[in-house]
């Protein structure tokens, strides 16, 4: 047997499902197959967001529902033949008046628990595997749906609910043994507690229900089809020159998905883990694309695989002299966290034990604030131990890779690249294990950041020349004219990649950090931002880009004031030319 699972995007339209049902007929013909489904795309958001107003006794929940039901009954009317609507569309209605009604529940007595947030949430994927199996079975195909709630058992932690793994699994057998169709569809990320009680997987938990399918089956495969062709290099909507990793190791991609790369929930990896059972990550769109391979062993020996980031981190540093030598510190320090379900990232600790540096989600902040310095209360009062210290709007960066441990001088090339593009660090850690470095850097520097690495460690040395200019009449025309003749010349023979970060005309300023395309700039510039040189200069510097080249095309005087400023501001390799 087989399991695909199809995420959000894949199924957030008629057309997209259609692209869907021809890969599952596709794969039907050879297997039997396990189809796991998330909600339409956006759907588990609107569903969130209507509990929370209905909570807050904000009238804007029934906006929600609206367009919740809209977009369900549009998809299914686009997938069911006429003749066989009435029902499906009834069963829809029927669903969506339950939601409703847990809705007003929740707007009467403004009070929302995880229990049933979790219940309203669970609308999404039971809604999305039912239009989906129908549709299937519109196509003649040999589907039906199954309720995984009927097959997953869970604790009590809604929302980020621990599968009871022996009892579901036994469900899944029995399931599957007596199973006669040839597509199974099933709702990924919803399931039930021991006493019958909705409960969720947590965000992105579909991957996760595919996964524990995919081991209670023994199925061959685990297809992870999405809106990307793989686990990439590097979040591929902040790297543009991010490419598919070919075959990577369970190891690796826990740790790159536990670092932020969403592509895959983390927790997926540990059920087909022990059984070996391969995963490939496919894209929806590009079914021909080859994606990424998972396995116990990468074949690929580049010692790192990939870079990952978490954005919205808070740091947090306890410290204070009085310290050292306090029995069970750290013990008490994350027992604190822990006890108010906080998850902590990333733990530096300086040998000297005098501070302590954790990373956590910054939704958590002031949950963390109050619940170390209530721990520590006593020593704060005694002045030995200082109160927290917290530092926001900060991410972690990571990078990758199985072999890292047998390179020498991996971490000092991270540090090293990271500087040179002054990019400040703020905390690092390194497992033991070396699968990953890891560092705290400011949120502004993460899209910085990411590019040097990636630039450093998986592209070939191309250098890039960034250019700030100014003035594009005749002068600038033909400069910029020359530039764009030159480029791939330059790429290609010089290893050299000239970008044009910003231009300016007498009245506006265009800036795009991935580079102006430049063969077409003028209506872009002229729809830009209307020109301000102290502006200007504000983001010349912000930007902080290495090999950055400020060129004036102009004879005015207010841009040869910004020379000086240029020259002494913090953009230490700007050139005046
Ligand atoms: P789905 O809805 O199919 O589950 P997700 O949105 O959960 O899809 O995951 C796919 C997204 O993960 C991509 O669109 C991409 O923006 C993001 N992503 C983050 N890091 C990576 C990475 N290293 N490789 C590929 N995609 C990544
Ligand atoms: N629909 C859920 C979410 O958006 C689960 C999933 O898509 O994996 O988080
Ligand atoms: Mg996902």
């Amino acid at each position: 047997m087989k399991v695909l699972k199809f995420g959000g995007s894949s199924v957030a339209s008629s057309e997209n499902i259609n692209k869907v049902i021809n890969i599952v007929k596709k794969s039907s013909l050879k297997n039997e197959i396990a189809v796991v489904v998330s909600a339409l795309g956006g759907i588990t958001d609107l569903l969130l967001e209507a509990g929370d107003l209905a909570c807050n006794s904000d009238v804007n929940y029934k906006k929600n529902l609206k367009t919740i039901e809209e977009r369900h009954l549009k998809v299914a009317r686009e997938l069911i033949a006429v003749n066989n609507q009435s029902s499906v569309l009834g069963t829809i209605k029927n669903k969506l008046n339950k939601l409703e009604s847990t809705l007003e529940g929740v707007f009467l007595i403004n009070e929302l628990s995880a229990k049933t947030s979790d219940k309203i949430v669970s609308f999404g994927e039971l809604l999305s595997s039912y239009i989906i199996s129908e549709a299937l079975i519109n196509r003649d195909l040999d589907a039906v749906l199954k309720n995984t709630q009927e097959l997953i058992v869970t604790d009590e932690s809604f929302s980020n609910a621990a599968v009871k793994v022996d009892k579901t699994n036994v469900l899944i057998e029995s399931f599957f043994k007596v199973n006669k169709h040839k597509i199974v569809v099933l709702p990924g990320f919803v399931a039930l507690t021991e006493k019958g009680e909705v409960s969720t997987l947590g965000r992105g938990g579909s991957d996760y229900t595919a996964a524990i399918i995919a081991a209670a089956t023994n199925a061959s495969i685990l297809e992870i089809w999405t809106d990307v062709s793989g686990m990439y290099t590097a979040n591929p909507k902040f790297v543009q020159q991010a490419f598919p990793i070919k075959n990577i190791s369970y190891q690796e991609a826990m740790e790159l998905s536990h670092f932020g790369a969403k592509v895959l929930y983390s927790p997926t990896i540990q059920p087909v883990l022990e059984k070996e059972i391969p995963i490939v990550i496919k894209n929806t769109f590009d079914a021909n694309a080859a994606g990424t391979l998972i396995t116990a062993k990468s074949s690929n020996s580049n010692p790192i695989k990939g870079i990952s980031h978490i954005e919205n981190m808070t740091l947090l540093t306890l410290e204070g002299s009085g310290m050292v030598g306090i029995p069970g510190f750290s013990n008490r320090l994350f027992g604190a966290l822990s006890q108010e379900k906080i998850n902590v990232s990333l733990i530096t600790q300086a040998s000297s034990e005098h501070s302590i540096c954790i990373a956590i989600n910054s939704t958590d902040t002031e949950k963390a604030k109050l619940a170390i310095d209530d721990e520590f209360n006593y020593e704060i009062e005694q002045h030995k131990v200082d109160p927290l210290i917290v530092e926001k709007n900060n991410a972690i960066i990571a990078l990758v890779g199985d072999n890292m441990k047998s390179h020498q001088g991996i971490s000092g090339k991270m540090f090293s690249t990271l500087g040179k593009n002054n990019v400040n660090i703020r905390a690092i850690a390194q497992g033991a294990s070396e699968k990953n470095i890891s560092a705290v850097i400011a949120h502004k520097d993460i899209k910085k950041a990411l590019n040097t690495l990636h630039s450093e460690f998986f592209e070939d040395q191309t250098k890039q020349l960034n250019l700030f200019i100014v003035g594009v009449g005749n002068v600038g025309g033909k400069l910029l004219q020359q530039i764009k003749n030159q480029q791939q010349y330059l790429i290609d023979n010089l290893k050299l990649q000239v970008r044009v970060i910003a231009l300016t005309n007498s009245k506006k300023m265009l800036f795009n950090e991935d580079g102006i395309d430049l063969d077409n700039w003028k209506s872009p510039l002229e729809k830009a931002d209307n020109l301000d040189m102290n502006l200007f200069h504000q983001k010349v510097t912000a930007l902080n880009y290495r090999n950055s080249i400020f060129v004036d095309n102009t004879a005015n005087e207010s841009v040869s004031n910004l020379y000086a400023r240029l020259f002494k501001g913090k953009c230490g390799s700007c050139y005046l030319q």
